[in-house]
């Protein structure tokens, strides 16, 4: 087990600087451009892939770093450098994640690569799981997916919806219910190959931020995909379920803790990009406190000014710390007695909304501009306490850790 370390060692610092050019050389100079035309920006995720970001290889090798730095200090640079395009970047990834978690070493060789395409030929994924009526409430899912033994294929009938890269992926991964009498336990999840026949893009959202990530619904009607589709296999499926079946008969709490223990190790990386975005956007406002001048001096002469300052750093290197220690924990398999992988979802999330609103008030009217980007900052940042659980569900399952009592 790795010690937990405030610092990052000298091949992490490294990869940092490496992924700080990027993001400020390439991602930082489009973003604006992007969130105008809100699509996805194809060229720069392809210049990722020349690169090597855009890859398994490097994702890869963040997800396993021993000391757990590697994705939140990943995320934070490239969220520093726009939200928008670099949830187009490391979306695929949470597809990707969901392969590697539940898939056969087959089905990873298979559809991994197909995720993510090569330079010349970039491709993206996408994760489906929300649907209209099960948002924060997973267990309420419809869409079903019925076994065809005949044919060895599922059936996949149902409405995603909020889906990044949702229609326009090349591999989508889709959960379903297997077996309704579960709730999230008798979920699984599906490779749904390239040009399936009855998998469309529905709406596209128009958004308020991140507006450079495609974010859409995805309908399936009558989808077939065959046996070999199923992540983790159908043997082990079955397995699955009957130990759930035997579990909720003698408790079914102890059922879905399983379930939220995957939430705790994946949100800090949510915890994570809202620092990249909150650092943004102080950065941008430290700079302009400094420079501005009235009343014949800079604005940060002002204790009203530089105390603002003052919380917004505090802020922000409170959030990592909280990020980086769940970060720790869920590689080392530190049991999150206290829902400490959620905690730094809530607190840096909300940070983010925080930070870039002060920062766009230090701007004056520069702040409320397009010639600013602490304005695209603050819309952005509204994501962080939206998706991944929003506040009030991290607050929930704060609570019941605390009280005591299973989290659901
Ligand atoms: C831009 C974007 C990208 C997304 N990407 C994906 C994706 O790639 N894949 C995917 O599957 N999903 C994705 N999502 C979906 C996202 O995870 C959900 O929007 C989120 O889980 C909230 O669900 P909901 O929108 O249905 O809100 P609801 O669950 O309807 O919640 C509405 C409000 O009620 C509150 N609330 C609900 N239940 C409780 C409770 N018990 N106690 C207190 N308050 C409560 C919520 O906190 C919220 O404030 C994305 C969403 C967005 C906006």
């Amino acid at each position: 087990m790795a010690e937990f370390t405030m610092e990052l060692n000298d091949e992490q610092k490294e990869v940092r600087d490496w992924l700080h050019g990027f993001a400020a050389d390439v991602i930082r100079p489009a973003a604006a451009e992007w969130d105008e035309r809100e699509e996805t920006p194809w060229p720069v995720i392809q210049e990722a892939a020349k690169v090597g970001i855009y890859s398994l290889d490097f994702y890869a090798q963040q997800y396993f770093d021993p000391t757990g730095l590697g994705i939140p200090m990943a995320m934070e640079e490239l969220f520093w450098g726009d939200a928008g395009i670099a949830l187009s970047i490391v979306g695929t990834g949470l597809a990707a994640v969901g392969v590697l978690a539940n898939g056969t070493e087959e089905q990873i060789g298979t559809w991994i690569p197909q995720m993510y395409g090569d330079a010349n030929d970039v491709k993206v994924a996408a994760f489906c799981s929300s649907e209209p009526d099960a948002g924060s409430d997973v267990a309420s899912m419809r869409t079903r997916a019925v076994y065809d033994e005949a044919k060895d294929e599922w059936v996949i009938n149902g409405t995603k919806t909020w889906a990044t890269n949702g229609g326009i992926a090349n591999v989508h991964v889709v959960v379903a219910v297997v077996d309704p009498e579960l709730g999230s336990k008798g979920h699984a999840s599906f490779i749904i190959p390239p040009g399936t026949e009855g998998l469309s893009q529905g709406q596209k959202f128009k958004k308020h931020g991140i507006r450079a990530s495609h974010t859409a619904e995805v309908i399936l009607d009558n989808v077939r995909v065959p046996g070999s589709c199923l992540l983790g296999g159908k043997e082990k499926l079955d397995e699955r379920l009957a130990r759930a079946r035997e579990k909720a008969r003698q408790g079914g709490e102890r059922v879905k803790n399983a379930a939220m223990a995957t939430f705790e190790a994946s949100r800090p990386a949510v915890g994570a990009m809202a620092v990249g975005t909150a650092r943004a956007a102080y950065e941008v406002a430290l700079d302009y406190a400094v420079t501005r001048e009235q009343f014949g001096r800079p604005i940060i002469d002002n204790q009203g000014v530089a105390f603002q300052l003052a919380d917004m750093r505090t802020s922000i290197d409170a959030a990592r710390l909280l990020v980086w220690r769940a970060s720790w924990m869920a590689i080392n398999g530190k049991p999150f007695t206290a829902a400490e992988g959620s905690m730094s979802k809530l607190f840096a999330s909300e940070t983010a909304k925080k930070v870039t609103a002060q920062a766009i008030q230090i701007l004056g009217g520069n702040g409320y501009t397009r010639e600013y980007p602490v304005e695209r900052m603050h819309r952005d940042a509204a994501i962080y306490t939206i998706f991944e659980g929003t506040s009030e569900i991290q607050r929930l399952v704060i609570a019941r850790t605390l009280s005591g009592k299973p989290i659901r």
